[in-house]
């Protein structure tokens, strides 16, 4: 089983548990799966959104993601 995060055309996001990746494409591809706030059929599988974790990184003045060096004494 696998469970993969879905979207309606609504934008409602929900999970639903599939046999497996193809079963999955199947389902929706034969609209078998309905949403179950709108009860909508035109859904896809929702990306997931990449980490914001890079991004969040605090920056140093040597430009390393975690700065141990004591860098700004040697500015
Ligand atoms: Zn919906």
């Amino acid at each position: 089983m696998i469970r993969y995060r879905l979207r309606c055309a609504e934008g409602h996001a929900f999970d639903h548990w599939f046999d497996n990746a193809a079963a999955c494409d199947a389902e929706l591809e034969a609209r078998a799966v309905a949403c179950p706030e709108c009860s909508g059929t035109a859904v896809a599988k929702a990306i997931m959104a990449p980490s914001v974790a890079k991004a969040a990184q605090p920056q140093t003045p040597c430009g390393k993601p975690v700065c141990a060096c004591g860098c700004p004494a040697l500015e």
